[in-house]
Order: structure tokens, then sequence, then C-alpha cells
């Protein structure tokens, strides 16, 4: 057996509804400005297409564990997100609902100045998950919510993205060869908006199911 210079740090996973077999993360695409409310309250030109960024496989927040207040910002922002759990071959394994957590005023600064957004997207636990629902078949088109104590700020329809789960993966292809293990995120709704310590966090997306979790 190899022996490494430093520990393996231990496989990230997602748990798979109805399986004991867990999901593992090989790592996590994301669409940006993939719903036209939503690209005009960024500011986003009406013209522009949707594009990719990345976040790190161990940015994965597991359902049921609490999430850090992230370092470095006080513009800690939700955005809720279909996700798509790729399986063998570049195929769909299954859907989960996820939450693309965003430091805000890093990424309006980065955006100012041309710079890359990996700290202010692909920071530690930047990527709560549900549980994957394996695939029946059907792609999720109905409505996506997310709430803040209770309160609801976010109130989609999947259908409304600008590129499908099908061109999103088509578009993908071009850029990077899917593999199993990969997660994708497929962009928010309008309503994105500021997360405080304490604050519950509660999302879903019909059909798919619904993740919760406390800022800390
Ligand atoms: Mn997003």
């Amino acid at each position: 057996m190899t022996q490494y210079a430093v520990p393996i740090r231990p496989q990230p996973t997602v748990p798979v509804q109805g399986s004991d077999r867990p999901f593992p993360v090989r790592r996590i695409l994301c669409v940006g400005r993939n719903y036209a409310a939503h690209r005009r309250e960024m500011g986003g030109d009406d013209r522009d297409p949707p594009f990719f960024f990345s976040k790190p496989a161990d940015a994965v927040v597991p359902p049921g564990a609490d999430v850090p207040y992230p370092s470095a910002t006080s513009d800690l922002h939700h955005e809720i997100e279909l996700v798509v759990a790729i399986g063998e071959g570049g195929s769909i394994f299954g859907f989960a609902v996820g939450v693309d957590l965003t430091r805000r005023d890093l990424q309006n600064g980065f955006k100012a100045k041309g710079q890359p957004w990996d700290a202010a997207k692909g920071f530690d636990a930047s990527a709560p998950v549900s549980a994957i629902v394996p695939a029946i078949g059907i792609v999720p088109r109905g409505r996506i919510t997310l709430g803040v104590n209770g309160e609801t700020r976010q109130d989609g329809q999947v259908a409304d993205m600008i590129w499908s789960v099908e061109e999103i993966l088509v578009e993908a292809g071009k850029l990077w060869k899917l593999e199993a293990g990969d997660l994708v995120f497929t962009g928010t709704p309008e309503g994105v908006g500021p997360l405080a310590r304490g604050d519950r966090v509660e999302g879903s997306v019909e059909g798919v199911g619904s993740l919760s979790f406390r800022i800390v």
C-alpha cells in the first residue's frame, strides 16, 4: 500500500436517498446567471449567456450539519439551486437541493477588478446539499424556494432556467469531461440576500426534496 507524505483527507460524500452507499464528490461545477431575473438583480446584461465557475469537492456540507459563518466577509449570501449529480459515463445519477453560498462583498470587488471569483465562491463549507435523489428519468422543472427563519426569500421555477439541465450538461461537456462524482449547481432564481449567524435556512426543489441548515 502506498504511503503518502501527508495524511489523505477523507473522501467528501453526500448521502443517497434509499441507499446506504454515499455519493463520492469529485468536483463541483456551478452555473452563473442562469435565471434572467437573477441576472438582472446582479446587474448583468440580458445578452450575456450563463457561464461556469467551480468549488472544491470538500466545500460540500452534508445534510444535517451546521454551516460556519465564513471568514473575511460581512455579506454572506444564499443562492438556492437545483443540483445534478453525475453518474457513470457522464449520465445523470440523480438530483439534490443545494445552496451556493457566496461572499457577495468579495465577489463585487473581484467583478470590479476583473479578478477571479474563487475566494468569493469556493470557500470552505460553501456548498450545503441535501441527500441525492436517484433520477427516475424525469428532470425537475417545478418550484424552487428558499426561506430564512420561516420567511420566504426566493421563490422561482426551475423551468425558468436559461440553460436547461440538458443544455448545461452539453455546455459543460464542451469544457470538461463530466465524470461520476461531479456535482453541477444549475444557478439560482432572483431574491438572493444576506445571512447572519443563527439564521435557519430552508430550501426546496419540487420533486427533489428539501434542505435545512443553520449558520453558526
Ligand atoms: Mn449560484
